[in-house]
């Protein structure tokens, strides 16, 4: 398909807000696509190169951006600079003064998609040069539409207002005429979020195709999450019988991959000294549950897991988690993040060592044992693990007795733990699924409300009063409503921000903001913050109560809300959902 083509649809696209509509012109692009460039044109409308466990970003900021626009017609940056300080989008820029070159050399969408391939894969010295060079090469040469919306695919802003799950619906449609195969696909995609190589597949052989989609180590499974209740009973009722309590750690999700017998493609591993094993025979990768690799942060775990797994290839589920070598105790998450920080890994690594205790196995020596119950499932992550290194396996207790799940939480408490998880010994691993099969109870010491609830941030209103100076007075909360396939608005935050955290915050919002709601935001008009942002801070906020409400979108009302903590390991696609805030208002109604 010639890109020019490509880019009509995401006018249209662009255009309309329905999801029909959406779903409808998803449908007809798959189709006129063939097979060899469609997971090209997925990723693309999706605003990205390859799918997000891989993901190539492009590391150009809006100046060099504007540096390319000037290079590309012949004109002065500061000319490119004012244009977009009236529009507010580079890519109208874009648009505009392609339209005045009326220069436009027949491009297809798999050279395109190739092109920027390269682009995003420069690094290194000179690389910022020889970016922009590349990009206004291209945009020299593109139509008006083409222009735009490789702008904005460069800087990230192309707000479509769909997701990988709109392209589920797309495919169910062409396979069933309606969304009745969705679930199946959804299956597959939640053991391999490859939306691309799914899309492929359905054209190439219907839901039969399908079958060639199996979980593959270096490719991270979908965590599964677990449901919320606070009755021991209700929670034991759940289970229907025994139920396996674990204790819920405050750290943070890995998914940890080894396979002995794959190269290994990361290059990171392969540069880093603090790996001193077979670098180019052995995968070892970890995971966030957003699906980005994490490995560089874990060099103590990898280590480990090389001595103490004897399998060929595995994939596990787990919590890294901090631990004081002095007394044992782990460290909660906030304290460990800070191993976020890519280069003083290797130091880190001697003052806070990491734990990796294991819950789960999915996958075992070229085999998946999701289908397989968890009492099966444990019982092979006995055998594979060798003890005596930084992973170890989850405790639980086997009960069906609701006292005695009670006495566990206490002891969680008393250990200042977050609480406990129940789990279905009977049950198979459930990839992606929020289901009665994992049940949390935690209680939060300070709140008035049974949990906290992970939002969004859709953007921030100017200061007053004392934070004048700051810029930022308030910022609007949504949570996503997968229904709706929209973020929908909960509450507006203007407490409990330390003064450096309201100015990370506008600093983090600046740098994403949008000229007005993206398309997938339902916002009541008087709402709207003075600048608006793309969804992507999540944020964890404690609150009183939640209420119904007129005003928000999402129909309730979070009340005296305060910022707990910023969740930077969570996607927005993955905040508390309305379901759960409705389960949220009950329980708080039931306890008073
Ligand atoms: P929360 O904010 O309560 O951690 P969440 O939305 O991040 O919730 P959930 O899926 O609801 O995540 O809760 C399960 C999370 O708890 C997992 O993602 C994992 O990081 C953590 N966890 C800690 N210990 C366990 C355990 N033993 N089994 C499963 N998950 C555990």
């Amino acid at each position: 398909m010639r890109y020019q083509l490509f880019c009509d649809y995401l006018e249209r696209l662009e255009g309309t807000s329905k999801r029909l509509e959406i779903t409808k012109i998803l449908v007809e692009l798959i189709t006129r696509l063939d097979e060899r460039e469609v997971a090209a044109g997925v990723y693309l409308s999706l605003g990205y190169l390859n799918p997000p466990y891989n993901q190539l970003k492009f590391n150009m900021a809006d100046k060099m951006v504007v540096r390319a626009l000037a290079q590309a017609f012949g004109l002065t940056q500061s000319f490119v600079e004012a244009s977009y300080g009236t529009s507010g989008d580079l890519g109208s820029v874009a648009k505009t003064l392609a339209e005045k070159a009326k220069k436009t050399k027949p491009v297809s969408i798999t050279e395109m998609h190739r092109e920027l391939v390269k682009l995003a894969k420069d690094v290194g010295t000179g690389s910022q040069e020889r970016k922009v060079k590349l990009l206004a090469g291209t945009l020299g040469n593109l139509d008006p539409l083409s222009a735009k919306y490789t702008v904005r695919i460069v800087l990230g802003t192309t707000r479509l207002g769909f997701t990988e799950q709109t392209f589920i619906d797309a495919l169910s449609n062409i396979v069933a005429g309606d969304k009745s195969a969705s679930l199946k696909i959804e299956e597959k995609y939640n053991i391999h979020p490859d939306i691309g190589m799914i899309t492929r597949c359905v054209k190439k052989g219907g839901l039969k195709g399908l079958d060639e989609v199996q979980i593959e180590t270096g490719i991270p499974v979908l965590s599964q999450k677990a449901q919320r209740l606070s009755e021991p009973a209700e929670i034991v009722g759940k289970v229907g019988g025994i139920a396996w309590v674990e204790y819920k750690l405050d750290g943070t999700r890995v998914q940890l991959h080894i396979d002995r017998n794959k190269p290994n493609m990361d290059t990171f591993i392969a540069q880093n000294e603090l790996f001193d094993f077979n670098k180019d025979k052995i995968l070892a990768k970890t995971f966030t549950r957003t699906l980005e690799e994490n490995t560089h942060q874990f060099p103590d775990i990898i280590e480990s897991a090389l001595r103490q797994i004897k399998a060929q290839s595995i994939i596990l589920d787990g919590e890294a988690i901090g631990y004081d070598p002095k007394t044992g105790k782990y460290i909660p998450f906030q304290d460990t993040i800070q191993r976020k920080r890519k280069h003083d890994v290797g130091e880190y690594a001697k003052q806070i060592p990491m734990k990796y205790i294991v819950f789960d196995i999915l996958f075992l020596n070229g085999k998946a044992l999701t289908g397989m119950p968890l009492t099966k499932r444990h019982a092979l992550l006995e055998q594979s693990l060798i003890e005596g290194g930084e992973i170890e396996i989850a405790q639980h207790i086997a009960t069906s007795n609701p006292t005695k799940l009670w006495q566990h939480f206490e002891l969680a408490k008393a250990k200042n733990l977050e609480g406990v998880i129940i789990k279905n010994p009977d049950a198979g691993y459930r990839a992606g699924a929020r289901e009665f099969n994992w049940i949390k109870l935690k209680k939060s010491n300070t709140d008035l409300l049974e949990d906290t609830i992970d939002c969004v941030v859709l953007g921030y209103y100017l200061g007053r009063g004392s934070r004048v100076n700051f810029g930022i007075g308030g910022f609007l909360c949504g949570i996503w409503d997968p229904d709706k396939q929209r973020y929908v608005t909960l509450t507006k935050v203007g407490t409990g921000l330390r003064d450096e955290e309201w100015i990370e915050l506008k600093q983090r919002c600046d740098k994403i903001k949008l000229n007005k709601p993206a398309t997938n935001i339902e916002v009541a008009k008087a709402l709207i913050p003075d600048v608006v942002t793309k969804p992507k801070i999540v944020v964890e906020l404690g609150g009183d109560e939640i209420t119904i409400s007129k005003t928000h979108t999402s129909g309730f009302a979070l009340r005296f809300p305060r910022l707990i903590t910023f969740r930077s390991d969570k996607p927005p696609t993955e905040t508390t959902s309305p379901k759960e805030i409705l389960t949220l208002h009950k329980l708080a109604r039931k306890g008073s």
